[in-house]
């Protein structure tokens, strides 16, 4: 883990182990720990044991990340007012908990859209992988030809990207854009849905570019996504809940 100023430069950083090869190697040697000689040996390793962390690897991140944040003032005159992790909710909030900078300081989180975004990617592959044997509801696949191919997944995960960076500091009009992808892929001849979709000529949304033009008479649906596969993914949009970016 790594601290770093506008500049790039990194600022502070720990190393975390819970495995030390000296310790491993002379847990063999000195099969007697009462003795002496191994007493001795363990005084000197001491201040090079490469053993910084005991208890679980799961807190592992969390003791590390706790130790930087309490160290900033004292060692290099700072506070980390914003934290970017790479997604790991729990230590954000543990480190929060700590109050590292007194109760009335609060650390903002700060989620770099590139990883929300390879995230929804991440997930909509595991999905489709999940239920790859699966009947939705339709009685066929998830995949398939119209289904949720790879280029559907790509196009999706663009789109939210999109919608978030559009919308950095509105939350609500994030939420409105992030939807409105969902309710055009479901739209079809008989149920458009494009109300949240972008307007005017050059929308993506090519519903909306037509009402523009005043030709939404010959307008027809080609991308439909099925309701069945839609409604399968319906979670991973909803799952969206990020605060600040
Ligand atoms: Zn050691
Ligand atoms: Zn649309």
């Amino acid at each position: 883990m790594s601290f770093q100023r506008q500049s790039g430069k990194v600022i502070d950083i720990d190393v975390m182990s819970s495995y030390c090869k000296s310790c491993e190697v002379s847990k063999k040697l000195y099969s007697d720990k009462s003795k002496s000689s191994y007493q001795q040996w363990q005084s000197h390793h001491a201040k090079s044991c490469q053993k910084n962390h005991f208890g679980s690897a799961g807190k592992m991140e969390v003791e590390g990340m706790k130790k930087i944040f309490r160290r900033s003032v004292a060692e290099r005159g700072v506070r980390y007012l914003s934290y970017i992790g790479d997604g790991d909710a729990s230590t954000f909030k543990d480190v929060c908990e700590d109050k590292p900078y007194g109760i009335n300081t609060t650390i903002e989180k700060v989620e770099c859209v590139g990883h929300v975004q390879k995230r929804m990617g991440t997930r909509l592959r595991k999905l489709k992988k999940d239920m790859k044997r699966k009947k939705l509801a339709d009685g066929k696949t998830i995949g398939g030809r119209g289904r949720l191919t790879d280029e559907l997944i790509k196009k999706l995960t663009t789109y939210y990207g999109n919608a978030i960076r559009k919308n950095k500091n509105n939350l609500f009009s994030m939420r409105k854009d992030i939807w409105a992808i969902w309710m055009h892929f479901v739209s079809t001849d008989a149920d458009p849905q494009h109300h949240f979709c972008p307007t005017g000529e050059t929308s993506w949304c090519k519903y909306n570019q037509a009402k523009f033009k005043n030709s939404l008479e010959k307008f027809k649906h080609k991308s439909s996504v099925p309701r069945a596969v839609m409604d399968m993914i319906k979670p991973i949009f909803k799952a969206y809940r990020i605060q600040h970016y």
